[in-house]
């Protein structure tokens, strides 16, 4: 075997999304791009505000502008300025030594558990759940387990309870969520810390929070309470990818909550990762935003999108919760066999992502990080496919 087997299974686990993206390509290529419906990927297409362009500019024209290695953590005005942030959003106080400028969200998960977990211990998430686990479950050497959410993809405390064992090391949640859009509540998030604390205690092993929440600000009817108050024990992970349509520059951060069990050695371990992945988080990004933290994307053309889609395929016969935030749409397949669904939207030139993907075999993911016109244009085409086979 050329390649570790490890490696072997990981890359066969990625090829149900891989297919459907060179199924896509070739359609693009028949078709045109105009005349095929991409929704499976969720790459913010909304431009990045004035404030963030502006500075990014003035830096670029800065003679004083360098390029060279930082601590590896971050730069510590801008690991401040996260602070600063941090404390008008959140409402507490994390000094700037808890917090570690990272390569996205995916930079700031991959440090933390990666700092948390032994071999074999186990991160458990609400399912369905972001593919993206699998692989920093991977990396950390830990095992992911799941506890099913509710049909309307609330927290099921009984499936989580029952699933939280004495390897348990990390329960991570993500809202608003990738793939329901669907926000948690300050009463869900309380009753979370309770079953965390009690088992916790019950297992004789401190059980950290990881709250993933790279979309927090792409919110539309309800705001995203803050996960701190619900449990002390409490890692932020987060970036810029989506408030600020910055996801191929890979920018985020880690928060660790200074009340969080062994915090200053977390935040530490945390910092020694950082450096094994990539170094430290890119350099003239850090500066970037810490001119321009707190602004945001015009979220009005999100929520403009989730409204032109929900309508769309409520009109035509589609059963789904209406998104909170994010910008996702997960609604139920017409057949059982969610593949096979996406096979006969794939007729239509739509594409959307399984659920089995993400864990929910029977509903598909659609990204409404796409142009007005593109679900515009799609809208007969999926009504066509549950016509197909109802
Ligand atoms: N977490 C969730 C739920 C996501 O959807 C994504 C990206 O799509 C990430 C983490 C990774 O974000 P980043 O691009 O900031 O690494």
């Amino acid at each position: 075997m050329p390649i570790a087997e490890k490696m072997l299974k990981m890359v066969e686990g990625s090829s149900l999304i891989r297919k459907m993206f060179e199924e896509g390509a070739k359609l693009k290529a028949q078709y045109g791009a105009d005349k095929v419906y991409d929704f499976s990927l969720g790459n913010p297409d909304v431009p990045p505000p004035e404030a963030f362009k502006n500075a990014l500019k003035a830096m670029v024209e800065d003679e004083n502008l360098t390029h060279g290695y930082m601590f590896n953590v971050g730069y510590p005005h801008v690991r401040e300025a996260v602070s600063k942030y941090i404390q008008t959003e959140y409402g507490i106080q994390i000094p700037g030594d808890l917090i570690i400028m990272t390569s996205g969200a995916t930079g700031a998960l991959n440090d933390s558990l990666k700092a948390l977990l032994n071999p074999g211990e186990e991160i458990l998430v609400p399912c369905p759940y972001f593919v993206g686990y699998n692989h920093y479950a991977f990396v950390a050497n830990a095992t992911l387990t799941t506890a099913e959410s509710n049909e309307d993809f609330r927290l099921n405390f009984a499936n989580i309870e029952k699933a939280i064992n004495g390897k348990t090391r990390v329960m991570l949640i993500n809202s608003p969520n990738n793939p329901t859009g669907v926000i948690y509540s300050a009463v869900e998030l309380k009753q979370l810390g309770d079953v965390l604390e009690r088992a916790s205690t019950k297992f004789g092993k401190r059980i950290y929070l990881i709250s993933d929440e790279p979309y927090r600000k792409i919110a539309y009817d309800v705001q995203p309470p803050s996960v701190f108050d619900a449990y002390p024990h409490t890692l932020l992970v987060t970036s810029f990818s989506k408030d600020l349509s910055l996801a191929g520059e890979r920018i985020g951060y880690l928060a660790i909550s200074p009340e969080a069990e062994d915090a200053a050695l977390i935040s530490r371990a945390a910092g020694v990762a950082n450096t094994m992945f990539y170094v430290n988080a890119p350099s003239l990004f850090q500066l970037a935003v810490a001119k321009s933290i707190g602004t945001t994307v015009d979220v009005g053309i999100y929520r403009r999108r989730r409204d032109m889609l929900c309508e769309g395929l409520s009109n035509a016969g589609y059963d789904f919760t209406t998104p909170d935030g994010a910008f996702y749409l997960f609604p139920k397949t017409p057949i059982k066999d969610d593949v096979q669904f996406c096979r006969i939207l794939l007729e239509e030139r739509i594409l959307g992502v399984p659920g089995s993907g993400f864990g929910r075999a029977g509903y598909f993911r659609l990204s409404y990080a796409v142009p007005d016109v593109t679900i515009r244009d799609s809208i007969e085409g999926f009504k066509r496919a549950i016509r197909k086979v109802t």
